[in-house]
């Protein structure tokens, strides 16, 4: 049989302090690969430039002039995270067999791999990267990060508990994937979707290697929104419940209320603090309720536009893919 081409697809975002780091760390792990004749030496590792302020583009065609394993795409702009993955992915499907998406910054541990193409050569399309501790992170992180995947399971966003975006995907989940034309993008609630067998590797979880995280706390409770939002309308449902309960609720206030004016004379001046409380909270959770809709109306709003999800401007290879 012949041997499988592999693509590591790397997102970076101003990472022009971490890649002249981890590019090497990324070639001789793809380079034992190669030379353990478990990947074709048609394997490379793919860069993908999500629309970078700093140098980390022409850090990435430095490196690809020198090395022929080395690829690179450039975005138009700074999509995201998610966008410049499933930009590299979609990329990469046409020209191989399998991909291993993960961050450039070195904090997850390229020696999985190994197990990955383990379970790959066992007929699994779908390999998790699943972080065993996360002793490294700080506690502050690892609670709000072990925080998310509850409150995501809990409210029907079902995603594989500590797995972020380092994982393997055959060919065929990569077709499957790019049938999801979705552009709110959550890929690691997505790729379940896909189905195929699959299963999971465990990995120690280390420091960044150099710079800075994009994930600070706005944007990890942001991200941890879209993704329910994108995967469940669980909380359409309980607001429909939380409107009921209060209903109930205030059709029993309003016979107590009733009765208490027939039978108590002079007693409805009285209640002044309650009737303000109610009405606060009322209008507060209200507000709430509408909020939730709005954030399922934008986005249902952006995805009848359905505008692309990114657009190559640059290639460090000749291909005939378009972008999507
Ligand atoms: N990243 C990206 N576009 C962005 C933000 C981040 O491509 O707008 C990349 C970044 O270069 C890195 C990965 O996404 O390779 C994960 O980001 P980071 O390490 O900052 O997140 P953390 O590991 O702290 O959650
Ligand atoms: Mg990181």
């Amino acid at each position: 049989m012949p041997k499988p081409v592999l693509y590591i697809v790397i997102p970076c975002y101003n990472e022009q302090a971490v890649l002249p780091i981890t590019n090497q760390l990324f070639l001789d792990k793809l380079n034992s690969l190669i030379d353990a004749g478990r990947v074709s030496p048609e394997s490379r590792v793919m860069f993908v430039n999500d629309g970078s302020k700093d140098d980390t583009w022409p850090v990435i065609k430095a490196l690809c002039e020198k090395e022929p394993r080395f690829a690179g795409i450039s975005l138009s702009r700074n999509r995201g995270h998610q966008n410049a993955l499933l930009g590299g992915l979609l990329t990469a499907k046409d020209l191989c067999d399998i991909t291993i998406s993960i961050d450039c910054d070195g904090q997850d541990d390229i020696n999985a791999m190994d197990a990955m193409l383990t379970e790959y050569e066992a007929g699994c399309d779908v390999v998790y990267g699943v972080r065993s501790k996360r002793e490294t992170d700080t506690f502050f992180k690892r609670f709000t990060a072990e925080g998310f995947y509850k409150v995501m399971k809990t409210l029907g966003a079902d995603v594989v508990f500590n797995h972020a975006d380092y994982r393997l995907l055959s060919r065929r989940a990569l077709e499957g994937l790019a049938q999801f034309k979705e552009v709110n993008l959550f890929l690691r609630g997505m790729v379940p979707l896909v189905g195929y067998r699959s299963s999971s590797v465990y990995y120690e979880r280390h420091e960044r290697l150099a710079g800075e995280s994009h994930y600070p706390l706005k944007k990890m409770l942001s991200f941890a929104f879209d993704g329910i939002t994108s995967l469940s309308v669980k909380p359409l449902k309980l607001i429909t419940w939380l409107g009921f309960i209060f209903s109930v609720v205030s059709f029993i206030a309003i016979i107590v209320i009733v009765i208490q004016h027939l039978v108590v004379p002079d007693s409805t001046v009285w209640g002044w603090s309650s009737t303000l409380c109610a009405i606060f909270f009322m209008g507060g959770i209200q507000l709430l309720c509408l909020g939730v809709i709005g954030q399922y109306i934008g986005k249902i709003y952006s995805e009848t536009k359905a505008r692309p999800r990114f657009i190559i401007s640059e290639k460090t290879f000749e291909d005939k893919t378009e972008n999507s």
